[in-house]
């Protein structure tokens, strides 16, 4: 059994737990699934070196070394990368997740798997719940202009889109059959049914931190419904990492108030300072009223 193999099995494992813990009492499964659990096709011959060990956050957090490590575009060849022992296992996950079938109407309606895109030796890892009309196109998350928010806070925190990890729950854009323009929420169902992936990609990267991009993320990742309002700015723990929960910067493209700007500025610096960044004065004044 392959080390990647057996990565995918833990977080079928975790996944199911996740499941149970949520009150779920049972799952439906195809028989061909099943046969397929009894004898799992043979994967590919792919080695994976124990993971490099992830870089140390520097106080200046500089742009290092890591363009080599970002994950091309989805719609571009999935072939697996040697010479890195994460980029290799996230290639053979991405590679699953590019042919995927699980549901058939959005099988149906998306232009692209959009899988995830960073550094797959990230210490930061941003997770939101689904891709838009935008990334369907491109094929990569949060690119539209709560993506380039996202973008824009990422910057403001020191790093940039190549030294974090940024995916959603959901790696098909939720259809919106009759509608011509808008997103839908994705279903508990569809999150259940993708969050292996998600899994997977957390598993192989382990990042130190991870922010959850408003409430359907949080539902996503912890089950838990209380409202991003309630549970955002306060550490959480997601399978012994610690989490943050914080509105999705489509939230504040709605709501332009500077006070929601700071609330989530206040959580970037928690995280920051969680993960030992050092915080100069400018960052620490941002979207505070004069
Ligand atoms: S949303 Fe996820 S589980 Fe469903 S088809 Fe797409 S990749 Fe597969």
């Amino acid at each position: 059994m392959s080390e990647n193999y057996q990565r995918l099995v833990d977080s079928t494992i975790e996944h199911l737990k996740w499941l149970k813990a949520t009150g779920r009492q049972f799952v439906v499964v195809e028989s061909q699934t099943l046969k397929d659990l009894q004898a799992p096709p043979p994967l590919p011959r792919v080695s994976f070196p124990k993971a490099n060990p992830l870089p140390v956050v520097s106080s200046t957090i500089e742009q290092p070394k890591l363009a080599a490590t970002i994950e091309e575009p989805v719609a571009a060849s999935a072939g697996v990368q040697t010479g890195n022992g994460n980029a290799a296992a996230i290639a053979e996950i991405r590679n699953r997740a590019m042919e995927c079938l699980k549901c058939p109407h959005l099988v149906k309606s998306r232009k692209n798997v959009v899988f995830g895109v960073g550094n797959v030796n990230a210490e930061l890892m941003f997770v939101g719940e689904a891709p838009g009309a935008d990334e369907d196109s491109q094929g990569e998350p949060f690119v539209g202009a709560a993506g380039q928010l996202l973008t824009r806070i990422i910057k403001a925190m020191g790093l940039s889109r190549e030294t974090v990890y940024i995916a959603n729950i959901l790696k098909c854009r939720p259809d919106t059959p009759g509608q011509t323009s808008g997103n839908r929420k994705p279903t508990l169902d569809e999150m259940k049914t993708c969050l292996p992936y998600l899994l997977a990609q957390i598993d192989v990267i382990k990042p130190k931190i991870i922010v959850a991009l408003g409430a359907t993320a949080v539902e996503g990742l912890l089950g838990k419904t209380e409202g991003i309002t309630k549970l955002r700015g306060n550490f959480k723990t997601f399978r012994d990492t610690p989490l943050m929960p914080t509105f999705h910067p489509a939230y504040l493209l709605r709501n332009q108030a500077i006070s929601e700007k700071r609330k989530v500025w206040e959580d970037m610096l928690q995280v920051m300072e969680r993960m030992n960044m050092e915080i100069n004065d400018k960052q620490r004044g941002y979207f505070l009223k004069a």
